[in-house]
Order: C-alpha cells, then sequence, then structure tokens
C-alpha cells in the first residue's frame, strides 16, 4: 500500500517479505546507474530565524526519481546506499552540488548576508578518510565561505562514533565546519552528556515537535532541552513545525530556529529564488 503524502514526502511502501528482498535487490541495482542517469534531485528546506520570522539558510533533501517507480524518498534508499558503500558516491553528489547552490544563491544577493546550506551525513560517509578534503574542495571550488555548508548528523551517529571516529569530527571542525546534531531525543543521550560532543547546533527531533499541539507536557521538555543547550552556547532547531500554535510555543521558550511545513516544505531549487523574494516582499510590506 502506498501511503498519499504531502508534496515534500515520499510514498512508503509495505510489501510481504519476500517482495520486500526481491525490491531491495532491484532497487540496489537501479541504484548504481541513477547518479550517472541524472535521477536523484536536491530538495531544500527553509531554515527559519524564529524571533524574525526570516529564512537564514536551508537543509538539503535528497530524493531519487526513479523512472518505473516515481520519487522514492531517503528512508528508503539511503540505508540501502549505506550498505552497499554506494552512499559514498551518493554523498558526494550532494555536498557538491548544494555547495554550488548555496554559493549561487549567495552570489545573487544585495545585502550581502549568506545563506547556508546544512548536509546530512551518515556514519558510512564519516569513516571514509577523504570526506573532509571533498567538502574543503567543494567550499573552495564554489568560493563559499567557512559558515556557508554546514553539516548534520545524528545523534545516533554521534553517540555512536567509536571512539577512533571521533577525531574525524574534530577535524572537520578545524577546517570551520559547523556540526548539527540532527534528531536529539531518538537516541539515547542525556542532556548532561551534551558537553561532550563536539557540535555546534542541536536539531530537535520532529517526533516531539509534531506533538506540542496536543501533549502540552512535552514544552516542558523541549524547554529544558532548549535551555540547557542555550547555557552551553549551542543554538537549538525545532524540526516539524506544522502550526502557528507549535511557532508561538517554541517563541516563548527562546528556540532560535525553526524548520516545518509551516514555513515551507522541501522546495526544489528552482523554487528557491521565488520563495526569497516573496520573503523579502512580506517582510518590507510589514514594514511599511
Ligand atoms: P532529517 O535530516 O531529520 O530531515 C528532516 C525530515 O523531516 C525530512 O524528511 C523532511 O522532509 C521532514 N520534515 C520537514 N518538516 C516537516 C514537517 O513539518 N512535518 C513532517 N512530518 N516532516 C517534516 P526526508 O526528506 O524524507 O528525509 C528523511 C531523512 O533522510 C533525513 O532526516 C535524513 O536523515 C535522511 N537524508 C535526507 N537527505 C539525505 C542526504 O543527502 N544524505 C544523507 N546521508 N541522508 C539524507
Ligand atoms: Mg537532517
Ligand atoms: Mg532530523
Ligand atoms: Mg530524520
Amino acid at each position: 500500500r502506498a501511503k498519499a503524502n504531502g508534496k515534500g514526502q515520499v510514498a512508503t511502501f509495505d510489501f510481504d517479505m519476500r517482495r520486500d528482498a526481491v525490491d531491495r535487490q532491484e532497487l540496489e541495482a537501479d541504484m548504481r546507474d541513477a547518479i550517472s542517469n541524472d535521477q536523484f534531485l536536491l530538495l531544500f528546506q527553509p531554515i527559519i530565524d524564529l524571533s524574525t520570522g526570516q529564512t537564514n539558510g536551508f537543509e538539503s533533501l535528497v530524493r531519487w526519481g526513479h523512472p518505473e517507480r516515481g520519487m522514492i524518498g531517503p528512508e528508503v534508499f539511503i540505508p540501502i546506499a549505506e550498505e552497499t558503500g554506494l552512499i559514498i558516491e551518493l554523498g558526494r553528489w550532494v555536498a557538491r552540488n548544494a555547495a554550488r547552490q548555496i554559493g549561487e544563491w549567495n552570489q545573487g544577493r544585495s545585502d550581502g548576508e549568506h545563506l547556508f546550506v546544512n548536509i546530512n551525513l551518515s556514519k558510512r560517509e564519516l569513516l571514509d578518510s577523504r570526506i573532509c578534503e571533498s567538502l574543503v574542495q567543494y567550499r573552495r571550488e564554489f568560493a563559499l565561505e567557512p559558515q556557508d555548508l554546514r553539516l548534520e548528523i545524528t545523534e545516533t551517529t554521534i553517540a555512536d562514533l567509536r571512539s577512533d571516529l571521533l577525531p574525524m569530527l574534530h577535524k572537520l571542525r578545524d577546517q570551520g565546519f559547523s556540526i548539527s546534531m540532527d534528531d536529539f531525543g531518538t537516541g539515547l543521550s542525556s542532556l548532561g552528556a551534551l558537553h561532550n560532543y563536539p557540535i555546534d547546533c542541536l536539531k530537535i527531533d520532529k517526533s516531539f515537535i509534531l506533538r506540542l499541539d496536543t501533549d502540552r507536557s512535552l514544552l516542558a521538555v523541549v524547554s529544558a532541552i532548549t535551555s540547557m543547550t542555550q547555557s552551553l552556547g549551542i543554538p537549538v532547531v525545532a524540526e516539524g513545525i506544522e502550526s502557528k500554535e507549535t511557532v508561538v510555543a517554541l517563541q516563548s521558550i527562546g528556540c532560535r530556529w525553526g524548520q516545518g511545513f509551516f514555513f515551507a516544505e522541501p522546495l526544489p531549487e528552482s523554487h528557491v529564488e521565488a520563495y526569497l523574494l516573496d520573503e523579502n516582499d512580506h517582510q518590507q510590506t510589514n514594514a511599511a
């Protein structure tokens, strides 16, 4: 059964197990040529400063436009890409395209204020000894400032990192890459352990934010996370904001950034410029 979803989301399938295995093998085979056949695309979801309502940057989110199956989401193919090692090639494609895009958008800005783009890095990508050099190379190729290209790594990956991988996180930060801990709250880290991790920002998982309107006690949890991290000098992004009420609640506890369908779904690159212009118009109208 394929689930009907909004534009930013993608169908999920539940086939029986045998069908699943066949399916997976086919996807795996198809994926080998998908990059060279230009079947992947990047969407960009705005990240909003909750105190001003302005877009400060984007998270890049990959999709696979499969010639027969239609749009496939990352929850389906990233795990396969990880297991097969294809994630390395795909990850480079993602990073280079995100770098190229943000370079282009920043070049066209008159106010000189740079937007940033976040890319998601999975565990296998961090195990690649050349990851840091590749990212530095893309930054140079598109003349980016260090803060223009940022990295998201899940709490589970960061907390699971075998100790010999921690140097990679430090190396990336030494090169000026800012690291956000993604999906915070889904792993096992305690708030008290946060100061041990080499991170610059924390993203609260959408499972908490999506339930804020119906479960008010969660606001106390989110508020505790926000004040704890901010006392460590680590700003917070709330993911999965779908309502005005959630925005107001998050503003009341001083959450710095927000992201979610309430503001915008992940957008194709061709829509981003119009989105930014539109936002600018609104702000000028509101100021007038
Ligand atoms: P993530 O990094 O936590 O990304 C946030 C997910 O939440 C995205 O799902 C986004 O579309 C969705 N989302 C955003 N706002 C809302 C909202 O208001 N409501 C709801 N219900 N959902 C919202 P998406 O695009 O399906 O990506 C899923 C995961 O796949 C990402 O989770 C990330 O872990 C992974 N992923 C995506 N792109 C890449 C990539 O280029 N490389 C790697 N390694 N992983 C990626
Ligand atoms: Mg992310
Ligand atoms: Mg997340
Ligand atoms: Mg996630």
